[in-house]
């Protein structure tokens, strides 16, 4: 709203300006636009981050929740970062990285925690490939 005003006061003296001459005005004009638009762009980035902050507190909470498996899980800073998956368009499997059922195929990246959101589920190929390269080491 605020920046709305902004707008149409800065299109006033910017036609004023015009009119009248003033190059004052017209500086005016150019100011309060640029005014308005870092308003406008300090509320997207405003909104965009709330968003993220209430997903990175949902996280949080999770792995407040278990903390007791830390010894379970060595990758626990990995997980922190978003692990990171891929899901084929049209498959309800997410895989990871270097999966050979992803080979030739036009992979998305999400975030595991997306993954999840979205209902995927883990691929039986590389879960267990995985597994097992946790067992060896
Ligand atoms: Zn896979």
């Amino acid at each position: 709203m605020l920046a709305l005003i902004l707008a149409v006061a800065a299109g006033v003296c910017l036609g004023l300006g015009w009119l009248l001459g003033q190059v004052v005005l017209v500086y005016v004009a150019l100011g309060l636009s640029v005014v308005g638009f870092v308003l406008v762009l300090g509320q997207a980035l405003r909104r965009r981050k709330s968003a993220r902050a209430a997903k990175a507190a949902d996280a949080e909470a999770e792995i407040e929740d278990g903390d007791g498996t830390d010894a379970e899980q060595p990758d626990d800073a990995a997980a922190e970062d978003g692990e990171v998956v891929f899901v084929v368009p049209g498959r309800m499997r997410f895989h990871v990285a270097g999966c050979r059922l992803l080979e030739g195929k036009n992979a998305e990246q999400l975030t595991l925690e997306e993954a999840e959101d979205e209902a995927f589920t883990a691929c039986t190929v590389c879960a267990s490939h995985e597994a097992a390269e946790l067992a060896v080491g």
